[in-house]
């Protein structure tokens, strides 16, 4: 009989992605029988698209009911997994195979200055989560508390590669010899990111890409939710247009808060028209920039040989899209754990640039410093 995996995904899509991903390989090749819950679907066009696109046989897709909150990123990740559970454990409850006890374990484990992992390196508090400085936030507990289950697993695949890490998995076989941390054994996915091809890019961009010298492009993007300030984004602009580097850019309209993003908002197909980009900017980068509103085929364009360098927010499938792509990056930070892998690709890996620290005391970060940044890295 086929050993049958149940696979959750957090929300939002850069979990989605590659859990899909992971699963079609787990069937596909290893004869698996897999259903991967899906939490919070908010039915936007890019992950409706992805969840209703033709599956392998073994492979079901279980949307859970969707949760509402007004909570901010990441309690709102945390608020939203905890309200799924009872949904889930029905779900799996059904499952024949995979018997699921849905105990939590209490922990008391205080954060440090700085975060102390053990046989792990010192992190940085600064490149952390921001709820790391906060211990009486209640997603501190819940995500000490998410940290605890993970470690009573028997195993943990961990979406990344031994030689880009190979510290902390030799850090995590250690400490579970040591009985540190956990137990488990712990399995690198290794190369998950997709690397369908430039075939599947629309028409237009792939006309326009082929047009462009190797390595001129640089290619903008801040994830499936990032979202700029209107005067970041205007710096921005402005930014690509002293740097005279060609560019593909894709814009969403501007937010109050930069840094929550609007992971869970998004329309994708919805502000086509970008008219929060500053006068002129459109018509005096025609030659050199293509603007794509809301979403793009980003593994597709990363993949492409006009592609140069990845103006980006390290979120962690941006970074494995472009290291497995060998696009160098310009790392650009907004929330959650991407200071974290920002970080790691500029002082362990090297293939990133930093920008962020080079904001101004509003933190904005100006147009010189950005059109320096992409000059830099944007190939030619
Ligand atoms: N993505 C995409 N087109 C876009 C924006 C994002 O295809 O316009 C994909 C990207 O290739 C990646 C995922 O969405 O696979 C984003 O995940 P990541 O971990 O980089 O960031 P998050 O969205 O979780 O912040």
């Amino acid at each position: 009989m086929k050993p049958h995996a149940a696979l959750l995904t957090n929300p939002g899509m850069g979990h989605l992605i590659p859990v899909l991903e992971l699963d079609k390989r787990m069937v596909t090749l290893h004869g698996f029988h897999a259903t991967v819950f899906v939490v919070a679907n908010t039915g936007d066009h890019a992950s409706t698209t992805l969840v209703n696109s033709p599956t392998p046989d073994n492979l079901g897709i279980v949307s859970l009911p969707p949760v509402d909150t007004d909570a901010a990123i990441p309690t709102k990740l945390v608020v939203i997994v905890r309200q799924s559970l009872p949904f889930l454990r029905t779900a799996i409850s059904s499952m024949k195979h995979s018997p699921f006890d849905g105990q939590l374990v209490n922990g008391n484990v205080k954060a440090q200055k700085p975060l102390k992992i053990p046989c792990c390196k010192l992190l940085r508090l600064d490149d952390t989560l921001s709820l790391f400085l906060d211990q009486s936030d209640p997603s501190f507990k819940g995500f000490i508390r998410l940290g605890i289950v993970c470690s009573k697993a028997d195993g943990i695949l961990v979406n990344s590669w031994e030689d880009l890490e190979h510290s902390t998995f030799q850090a995590l076989k250690d400490a579970a010899i040591l009985g540190q941390v956990s137990k488990a054994s712990v399995y690198p996915i290794r190369k998950l990111a997709r690397r369908s091809g430039p075939q599947v890019l629309d028409q237009k961009l792939m006309d326009w890409l082929d047009k462009q010298p190797t390595d001129s492009v640089i290619y903008v993007s801040f994830g499936s939710g990032g979202t700029l300030s209107a005067q970041q984004i205007t710096e921005l602009a402005w930014g690509l247009v002293l740097s005279q580097q060609r560019f593909i850019w894709v814009v969403r309209p501007p937010a109050d808060n930069d840094a929550h993003g609007s992971y869970f908002t998004l329309e994708q197909g919805s502000g086509t028209d970008p008219d929060f980009l500053p006068d002129e900017f459109l018509s005096r980068t025609r030659d050199v920039g293509l603007v794509v509103p809301m979403w793009a085929p980003q593994a597709d364009i990363l993949s492409h040989t006009s592609v140069g360098g990845f103006l980006s927010h390290c979120g962690w499938n941006s970074s494995l899209e472009s290291l497995t792509n060998g696009v160098p990056m310009i790392a650009w930070p907004l929330c959650a754990e991407q200071r974290m892998n920002a970080t790691m690709l500029m002082e362990e890996v090297g293939v990133a640039i930093g920008l962020k620290q080079s904001a101004r005391e509003d933190g904005v970060v100006g147009r010189e410093v950005i059109g320096e940044s992409v000059r830099k890295r944007g190939g030619h």
